[in-house]
This record gives structure tokens, sequence and C-alpha cells, in this order.
């Protein structure tokens, strides 16, 4: 195992990361920006470096300096935590050039689960089913785009093969809006992902997001760790998941993991990693793979007692994974409310300083978070501030105790989205379970105030 791991990242996973590490009696090395300096686990920290001023930039996405926070503090290994530098393949060959462990998969399996691209020709091959779609990039012929597209049928999507984060992504109806469009999302693509390449898939009408967490050691060893639903989405963000997936077939579940883990066999994956799939009409379609820890992570572990962040480590270090895929059960029903600095309905960002932070508790629940009374929320990052996590026999118990958890809630001086939590947890059809992706676009159209 590791002596000294460092934690190239901020806010709640930063501190999940090194509650993880004090678990495993390995050291961890935080670093912040100057916008994050008065952060608990900063404070907390045995070892914390400063790598810069608050834009991301200069800091959180600054390479060189977060190498040589790990060379001067004597670091064995690197976690990326998500978001940042967790998906750049470039990062993860510095950081293994210089001589460290990156804890995740290795660059050449980020690089080709991160062009979505390569990344649906890979499944392909591995026998994993994907959305129909352009066989590879689109080509700029506007004839040979219209012949796809018409083969495909409309409504087709397009989507920007270096897109995330729900970006890079523009539904097509007619023919008459295709080679504009093509050509608008090609420019986004090229400006926001630094590059411009596109494919095209059939639009789903009505599907759910449903993910496969898997976990795979450095000895062939690979295992899935049941579902996730994470169909409530808000401009293709999600807002809140679960697990398990309410009215799947069992059985389709673990045909579909199965198929999961034998694709990471074969492409020689390693470590923690999602196979993100839309699922309609009881077939499931993979759409992206993140090939890093997810936020979504603590429903898992919640319905697996097992500790996703923990096992990245070990196996990360070469150890085997500690269980096989028979002792793995999933029980009772778990649910994350992503907490967001916002308002709640209409979702402008609201960072500053929190005057009031309570967080709940009691049996099944877990918060994680960074939060704490008189922290001061930067504007510089992603405006989720916590999750809260609950874990209960059967769904409806899990329902009430997120009800209850919610209600206990309370957070001032800054605006969050509970409010909004506290609606969907009363609202009947989420209740009766199954929502699409588009089922809360449309419940905020409703509810517009
Ligand atoms: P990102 O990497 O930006 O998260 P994804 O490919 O994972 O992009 O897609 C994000 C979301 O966009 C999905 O969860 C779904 O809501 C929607 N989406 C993506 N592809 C399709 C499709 N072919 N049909 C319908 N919706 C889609």
């Amino acid at each position: 195992m590791f002596k000294k791991i460092l934690v190239a990242n901020r806010g709640e996973i930063a501190l999940r990361i090194q509650r993880a590490c004090r678990e495993l009696g390995v050291k961890a090395v935080m670093v912040y920006s100057e916008a994050d300096r008065e952060a608990k686990y900063v404070k907390l920290a045995e070892e914390a470096v400063c790598i810069g001023p608050a834009p991301s930039g200069l800091s959180y996405l600054n390479m060189p300096a977060i190498i040589s926070a790990a060379e001067v503090t004597d670091a064995e290994a690197i976690h990326p935590g998500y978001g940042f530098l967790s998906e750049n393949a470039d990062f993860a060959e510095r950081v293994e050039k210089s001589g460290f462990q990156f804890i995740g998969p290795t660059p050449e399996s980020i690089r080709i689960m991160g062009d979505k691209v390569s990344a649906k020709q890979a499944m392909i091959r591995a026998g994993v089913p994907c959305v129909p779609g352009s066989e590879g990039e689109l080509p700029d012929d506007p004839v040979a785009m219209k012949r796809i597209a018409k083969a495909i049928g409309y409504p087709v999507i397009i989507k920007a093969a270096g897109g995330g984060g729900g970006r890079g992504m523009r539904v097509v109806h007619t023919e008459a809006a295709l080679v504009n469009a093509v050509q608008m999302t090609k420019a986004e693509a090229g400006a926001a992902f630094n590059n411009p390449a596109v494919y095209m898939e059939k639009f789903l009408q009505n599907p759910r997001h449903i993910e496969i967490q898997i976990l795979a050691d450095k000895h062939k060893n690979a295992v899935y760790l049941g579902e996730r639903d994470c169909s409530m989405q808000r401009r293709h963000q999600k807002v809140l998941e679960e697990s398990p997936a309410p009215g799947i077939n069992r059985k389709l579940i673990e045909r579909i993991g199965e198929r999961c883990v034998a694709a990471c066999k074969k492409i020689g994956y390693r470590g923690a990693g999602t196979f993100e799939f839309l699922y309609e009409d009881g077939e499931f379609y993979f759409i992206e793979m993140n090939t890093r820890v997810q936020v979504e992570h603590p429903v898992t572990e919640m319905v697996t007692g097992i500790d996703i962040v923990k096992t990245q480590i070990m196996v990360a270090a070469g150890e085997k994974l500690p269980f096989t895929q028979r002792q793995i059960e999933v029980r009772g029903h778990a649910i994350e409310c992503r907490v967001n600095a916002e308002d709640p309905y209409k979702f402008i960002p609201s960072p500053g300083r929190v005057t009031m932070w309570h967080a709940p508790g009691g049996p099944g629940v877990r918060v994680d978070s960074h939060v704490y009374t008189n922290y001061f929320v930067p504007p510089n990052y992603d405006s989720m501030v916590g999750k809260i996590i609950v874990h209960g026999d059967t769904r409806e118990q899990a329902m009430a105790r997120m009800r209850t958890a919610l209600a206990e809630t309370v957070v001032e001086g800054i605006s969050t989205n509970i409010p909004l939590h506290r609606e969907l947890m009363v609202d009947a059809k989420f209740m009766d379970g199954g929502t699409n992706i588009h089922y809360l676009e449309h419940w905020l159209e409703q509810h517009k105030r």
C-alpha cells in the first residue's frame, strides 16, 4: 500500500478521498487554490500545498503545479477525483512519467473512452449494445450526412466526440435543420473541447439513464456493483440518483453488468469506472464511459457496503479486488440528492458565506459535504456543495428517510436547491418510480414560478 497520496481535487470529493486515506492508514496531501484556503479538509490535513490562484486553469487544472506538489511532498500516487484533470489522458501520462501512480485507468484507456466515437467503437467490438448511429465521426459532406440521418431515422442527436458535462449536444427533428445543426455543434465543440469532431445517434424519445458501476484490478479481475438510475436530470445534468433502478428486471441488469465486466477485461481496464446507458423498452444502449469515480458513487456504496474510493486506492497499489462477483449483494435502496448552491427554480448560482449549516443525521443517513457554518462558497467552481444520501430496506423507506433528512437540513446565507428536492420527494410520479430523462424538465415547466 502507498504511504502517501496527493489528492488533486477540491470540495466534497477531496474530503471523501481524505477520509478513505485515513481509514487505510495512508497520508493524504491536500492541494488547494487561494480561494480554498479556508476549506476544513485543508486545515485538518497533515500536509497541504497551495497550487495557485482561484481560477481552476491556474490551480486545479495546472498540471506542473500539481506534479511539483507531489514531488515536494514525496507522495507516491495522485488521486484525481472527478472533474478537473480526472479524465485527462495527458495528465495521467505525465503523472506516470514523473514516477507517480495515477489512481485510475491507464492513459490509453482514458484516451479511448474520452473520445466518445472511439469509445463506442470499442464497445461495439466488446459486444456492448450501443445507440444506433453514425459509424464514427460524421462526414462534412451534406449529402452523406443526410443519408446517414435518413438511415437512422429522425429525430437524431448530434454529439461532440469530446463532449462532457451535458454540453455539446443538439437534437435535430427534420432534414431541413440538419446541416446547420451539425455546423453549429462542430463550431461549439471546437471551441469548448478543442475537438470539432461530432457524431450522430438516434434520439431516443423516452429513455431512462441507467449506469453500471464497475471495479477492476491489475490482475484481470473485474466486477460490477449493480446499477444506478440517474434519470432525474436538468439540461442533461443529474440532480438526484438512486439504486437499484425501480422496476427493471434483475436478470436484465445481470446480463448488462456481465457484458460490462467482459468489456473491462477485453480492454484491460483497471480502477473504478461507469458504463452509462440509455434504457428504453427493455433494451440498454451504451452512450459513454466515465473513467473515474462519480459524484453519485455513494448510492452504490450504501446498497453494496463496498467502499469504492478505498478500493480504487487498493487496486492502484496493485492489490487484488478483495471480493468476487458472487460476494456482491445489493441490499435495500439508496437515494442521493445533490445539494447545489443555486436558486432552486431559476438555477442561478448562489455563492457566498454560509451563515448556518446544519446537516441531517439518524439511521441510514449520510452527508458528504465540506461545508460548515461560516464557510464561504467560492464563485469559481461547480455549484455542488454536498450530497445527502439515504439508505432504507425499501424504496418507500428510503424516500421517507430522505424527506426527514431534507426537513432537518438548514442552510442559511446562500440559496440551495433543497426546496426542489423536498418537492420531488413528494411528487406522485417520482414516488411511483421509473420516470424518464425528460420528466424533471417537464415538471419544472409545469411548476414554473
Ligand atoms: P455527457 O458526457 O455530456 O454527460 P452523455 O453522452 O452521457 O453526455 O449524455 C448525457 C445525457 O444526454 C443523457 O443522460 C441523456 O439524458 C441525453 N442523451 C444523450 N444521448 C442521447 C440519445 N441518443 N437520445 C436521447 N437522449 C440522449
